[in-house]
């Protein structure tokens, strides 16, 4: 197909498919030292009561400042960093400043942390975790894992027996992305995940497209028929916010009601009495 749109174009992309591969060769080797550099740091996004507009939680985000090219998205390096293997050490440093950051609050809120694929597969996952929340006397409760379907692709036995083993330490679990993946469904016959995440892509056009509205519902429905909690990601106007109060949503997260920032700037939230008004989101919006 490349030959088709001529000579000079066939070069183009060879050279320009190069350069990408050479681009990740290199942020996948200073990866490897991102992390002893103190290249890698945390933001914060409030989670919020749907109803009430009271802070429930902050989910941790990782971000790279890397020396020359600057803030880096973790959509664009956790990938290299699951490649290289790099992610295990990452992922630890990630879930030990998490907790050792919740820990201090007055506010017993929920940390949620994300969890990579890869560092399921590691076998003594379940004690390091609970070893980290010991180690700075967080209440196991206080933390919620964030995993993906992308954990039980492999090999779902090994992944269920993963899920139970942390849920044994008295974490939380959720489903992240819900609804992005293959068969999010048929996990959840099989697991009991303690929140579901709705995909932000289907929040967006919930005010323009009845599909995405009638699938927000069912995902709702859905999780309340089991039980299960639920919150939207990425809720970024007054109107979306709204109906997932309509709709019975649990809770919101999303640049509306408050978007990753350091902790340092959400010092009221972690700090106020839950039922306060300090407790409360400001509303923001894109
Ligand atoms: P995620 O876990 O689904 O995180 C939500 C993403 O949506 C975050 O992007 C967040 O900044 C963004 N977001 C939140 N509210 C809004 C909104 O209202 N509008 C829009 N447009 N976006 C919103 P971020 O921080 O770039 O992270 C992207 C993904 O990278 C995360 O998706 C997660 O899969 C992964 N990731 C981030 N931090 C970590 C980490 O510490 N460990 C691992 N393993 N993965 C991480
Ligand atoms: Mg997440
Ligand atoms: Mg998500
Ligand atoms: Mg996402």
């Amino acid at each position: 197909k490349a030959k088709a749109i001529g000579r000079g174009n066939y070069c183009f992309y060879e050279e320009s498919v190069d350069k990408a591969q050479e681009e990740r060769r290199r942020l996948k080797l200073d990866l490897a030292s991102a992390l002893e550099k103190g290249e890698l740091f945390l933001l914060y996004q409030p989670q919020f009561d749907c109803d009430t507009g009271i802070v429930t939680g902050f989910e941790a985000l990782v971000r790279w400042r890397h020396p020359a090219l600057g803030l880096i998205s973790p959509a664009e390096f956790i990938p290299l960093a699951e490649e290289s293997g790099a992610i295990v050490d990452i992922g630890d440093w990630i879930l030990d400043e998490a907790c050792r950051e919740a820990a201090q609050w007055d506010n017993p809120l929920r940390i949620a942390v994300n969890l990579s694929p890869v560092q399921f597969l590691e076998d003594n996952l379940g004690s390091r975790i609970a070893e980290t929340i010991q180690r700075h006397g967080l209440a196991p409760e206080r933390l919620e894992l964030e995993i993906t379907e992308g954990v039980l692709i492999e090999d779902e036995a090994r992944a269920l027996d993963m899920l139970r083993a942390l849920r044994a330490k008295g974490v939380l679990l959720a489903m992240d992305d819900f609804g992005t993946g293959y068969s999010s469904l048929s996990y959840l016959r099989q697991f009991p995940f303690d929140k579901l995440k709705i995909d932000r892509s289907f929040i967006l056009n919930l005010q323009t497209d009845p599909q995405a509205l009638g699938i927000v519902k069912g995902m709702i429905g859905l999780a309340h028929g089991l039980d299960i909690p639920v919150l939207a990601e990425g809720v970024e106007t007054e109107s979306q916010l709204a109906m997932l109060r309509l709709e019975h949503g649990d809770e919101v997260q999303g640049y509306y009601t408050g978007k990753p920032k350091p902790i340092d700037e959400y010092a009221a939230l972690v700090q106020a009495t839950a039922g306060q008004k300090a407790n409360k989101y400001v509303p923001h919006g894109r």
